[in-house]
């Protein structure tokens, strides 16, 4: 039987053609694992900001796939923020979306507020909200490296207050989690390795370092647990330019050991894996995925 004629969306039609690239030129390919059907984290209650592109996408529907009730947080493009709910509704988890500007004060503590209505309270909060704004510092306007700062550092502290003002309040449920809350970070690579032409990108993942460790350090006595993902590069809309073409592709080769690009839904397991108690123990730490970036692949060859 003939499949259906549909047109395919710019974004699908853009991945295949680079799959096809992949394949003839026989490049490394990400193997796609099926989603996690384990439901380790039923019953509980998820944010996830900037859900509606690329990491935070994944994230929030492998949370719902693994059982928790999601909140769609997005600034722009409420109908992509509306598919990521629709795909989440899918997993039988509840979700909405809400439009909330991470930089602004009032707009955090509203979607918070909002939140606590619609699920009773938070158990995870993933701050994946980011962007980049790139220069050479000599041509790096104050304006670019503040909105940087603002959205990738202020926005996580802003988001990581309320949650733990109400992880405080609540204290653990026992019947979800044996933890009082979880707090994850989306950091970068670049918490660790410096960046030229990316000075305030690196320096708000550098930040977010700190941030998350301080924060952990304080919050552990109250049973919350706080830590870091830190992807490498990962196909999404941020970094296109570095995986786009077959010549960009390769390029980017020499920068990851493991020889793939990472896909998003790999930052989606280690996030299900964070937020839930089988990472219990883990608590102020980073987590590299990033096929081994940080394992500096220019001494491969000796050094
Ligand atoms: P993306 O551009 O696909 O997604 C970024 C999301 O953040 C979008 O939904 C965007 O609307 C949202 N956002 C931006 N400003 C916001 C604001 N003020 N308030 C609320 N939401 C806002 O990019 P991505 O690659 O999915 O990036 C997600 C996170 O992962 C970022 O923190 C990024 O720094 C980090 N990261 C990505 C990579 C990578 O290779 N893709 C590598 C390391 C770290």
């Amino acid at each position: 039987m003939n499949a259906p004629m549909t047109m395919p969306t710019p974004e699908l039609s853009h991945e295949s053609l680079m799959r096809d690239h992949l394949r003839a030129e026989n490049l490394p390919q990400a193997v796609m694992p099926a989603p996690p059907i384990n439901k380790v984290l039923r019953g509980q209650k998820a944010l996830v900001t900037g859900a509606n592109s690329g990491i935070g996408k994944a994230v929030a529907i492998a949370l719902a796939h693994a059982g928790a009730d999601v909140v769609v947080n997005y600034v722009s493009r409420p109908e992509a923020a509306e598919e990521v709910v629709q795909e989440a509704t899918h997993c039988g988890a509840e979700a909405y979306a809400h439009r909330a500007d991470v930089r602004k004060e009032d707009e955090v503590q509203a979607m918070f507020k909002t939140m606590i209505q619609e699920f009773g309270t938070i158990d995870i909060l993933v701050n994946n909200a980011g962007l980049q704004k790139d220069a050479p510092i000599d041509q790096m306007t104050l304006a670019d490296w503040q909105f940087v700062l603002d959205v990738n550092l202020t926005g996580q502290f802003l988001c990581s207050r309320e949650a733990i003002r109400e992880f405080k309040r609540r204290g653990i449920r026992k019947e979800v989690s044996c933890a009082a809350g979880k707090v994850i970070c989306m950091s970068s690579v670049h918490e660790v390795i410096p960046w030229a032409g990316h000075v305030n990108y690196a320096a708000s993942k550098g930040g977010v370092m700190l941030m998350m460790k301080s924060i952990a350090q304080e919050v552990a006595p109250h049973r919350i647990r706080v830590n870091s993902v830190a992807p490498g590069a990962i196909r999404t809309p941020i970094n296109m330019e570095a995986w786009g073409t077959p010549e960009a592709y390769r390029e980017l080769m020499k920068l990851i050991p493991y020889k793939r690009i990472g896909e998003p839904e790999d930052i989606g397991r280690a996030a299900v894996w964070l937020a839930s108690d089988d990472s219990d123990y883990i608590h102020g730490a980073t987590i590299f995925v990033d096929g081994g970036m940080t394992l500096y692949p220019g001494f491969e060859t000796g050094g």
